[in-house]
């Protein structure tokens, strides 16, 4: 038997890379490697990167460099470590990266990683290997499949990738860029993953894609189903206890969505509607294609279908030529919606992008300013959200130990941590609590009595 060869992967950025990653693992497992948590003692190391802002991405290059060091060591003890650089930065600057970081061996886009054994091999012989073109073949359609093992050590909660790219042009976004146009997977190949999945303990579905609600995977009546009805069918699958999607577009909200959260218990009412501005001017600048109205329309269909839905959002600020009256705008919308949790960014030019022309540039100083103003606002929602939580009944899937002796930690309906001191055996299991205290952001609790469960609440969303 031939020792196995250990793999380190270090992810940053989006969900998609953490799926990405792990199914990297899956595609380099037939190949003898097995993960392994420190770099140093790797024989590979895989960066998988994000590009989506400039520090994202320049944490590449520091990174490289440590890794310089350790592949030196690894060489002076006689072992040879390999160093790829995976993800959205590979794809941008594939080429770029070779000519910054001669330590890297193999550079290999998002669309490309299930070629990583033949790139291994061709760096091999030739010294390098870099594959950014877009290939022609679907790698859903190559990747192997988890093992048992590695679903079960990966957890009860699950990404499975539905859809990938964008064909929406934002014009601050590398991603149409870095990932490629728009695709959907085929309805029965998400079904038989999911299948997989639940097989071997999963008990949360989290479907996602850059563009998630763009989805329009071809059904097994051969025609194009909408993202509601694939919650639908995934839904029907026994032991599916919860369902999520990520991330959705204001503009690809459609009446199939908007039932899903009506009629589907399984599916969490949390939704993740990134807005970016609040003012219409900017939202037009940036190309979204939809207004403020636009979106508070959408944000209220959801809430007449489902009363306890909540919702998260991303921001970005300092927008080329975001005045002081757009970012009230932003403050406005904000205050309005009331969300449970949401990202600000200050807006980060991304080379290739059309804003990255756009001359009226906000300077730093007003950037910070208006990200904190921001980010009060939102903390200050997000507070609200969590202490009303306390006295209610609330429902934990339960997903681990937690730091703490004797404490299991789960998720609430909307991704809040829970703690209560319970046996691990109800892990995987949906159970409700009742919630006593707030620390920080986790919640903390005791598993409810027989009486609480008959009189629980719904939690209201909004601050
Ligand atoms: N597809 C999602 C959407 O349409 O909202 C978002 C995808 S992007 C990976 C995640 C978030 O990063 C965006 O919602 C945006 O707020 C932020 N982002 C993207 N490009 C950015 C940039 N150039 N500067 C700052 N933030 C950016
Ligand atoms: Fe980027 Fe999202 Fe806009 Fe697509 S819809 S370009 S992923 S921000």
């Amino acid at each position: 038997m031939t020792t196995p060869r250990k793999l380190h992967i270090k992810s940053y950025g989006c969900q998609m890379n953490v799926y990405d990653a792990q199914r990297m693992v899956d595609t380099l497992a037939p190949e003898g490697f097995v993960e392994t948590d420190s770099a140093d003692e790797a024989d590979l190391v895989i960066l998988n990167t994000c590009h989506i802002r400039e520090k994202a991405s320049e944490k590449v290059y520091s990174e490289l460099g440590r890794l310089r060091v350790m592949k030196d060591d690894a060489a002076r003890s006689g072992r040879q470590m390999n160093i790829a650089v995976a993800g959205c930065v590979a794809q941008a600057e594939g080429e770029e990266i070779i000519r910054r970081a001669p330590v890297v061996d193999v550079v290999v886009g998002p669309q490309s990683y299930h070629h990583l054994p033949q790139l291994l091999a061709r760096a091999k012989s030739a010294g390098r290997a870099l594959e950014t073109e877009f290939p022609l073949d679907d790698k859903f359609g190559f990747l192997p499949a988890p093992t048992r093992q590695a679903i079960r050590a990966r957890g009860i909660s699950a990404f499975v990738t539905v859809q990938e790219g964008c064909d929406k042009f934002c014009t601050f976004c590398v991603v149409p860029y870095t990932r490629g146009a728009e695709v959907s997977r085929p309805v029965a190949r998400i079904i038989d993953d999911v299948k997989r999945l639940v097989d071997n303990g999963v008990r949360e579905i989290s479907v996602i894609g850059q563009n998630v609600n763009a989805y329009h995977g071809e059904g097994p009546d051969g025609r194009p189903w909408p993202l509601g009805r694939l919650m639908h069918r995934i839904a029907e699958i026994p032991g599916v206890e919860r369902l999520r999607y990520s991330t959705s577009h204001p503009r690809d909200v459609d009446d199939s969505l908007i039932e899903a959260h009506r009629d589907l218990p399984a599916l969490m009412p949390f939704v993740h509607l990134p807005v970016q501005s609040g003012s219409d001017r900017i939202l037009a600048a940036m190309n979204r294609k939809h207004t403020a109205d636009d979106y508070r329309a959408v944000i209220d269909r959801f809430r007449d279908a489902r009363q306890d839905i909540a919702f998260s959002s991303d921001f970005i600020v300092g927008f080329p030529g975001e005045t002081e009256e757009d970012f009230s705008a932003t403050l406005a919308l904000v205050t309005q919606i009331g969300y449970a949790a949401a990202y600000s960014f200050k807006y980060s030019p991304r080379p290739g992008t059309p804003a990255a022309d756009m001359q009226e540039t906000v300077s730093p100083e007003v950037m910070d300013e208006r990200l904190e103003r921001l980010q009060i606002l939102i903390d200050s929602q997000q507070s609200a959200f969590n202490l009303a939580a306390i006295g209610t009944t609330v429902d934990v899937l339960f997903e681990r130990p937690a730091r703490n002796e004797g404490q299991i930690v789960g998720r609430t309906a909307y991704l809040q941590p829970a703690h209560v001191m319970a046996s691990p055996d109800i892990i995987g299991k949906v159970l409700p609590v009742r919630i006593e205290s707030l620390e920080r952001y986790s919640l903390l609790g005791r598993l409810a009595s027989p009486a609480a469960i008959a009189q629980r609440a719904p939690m209201t969303s909004g601050a």
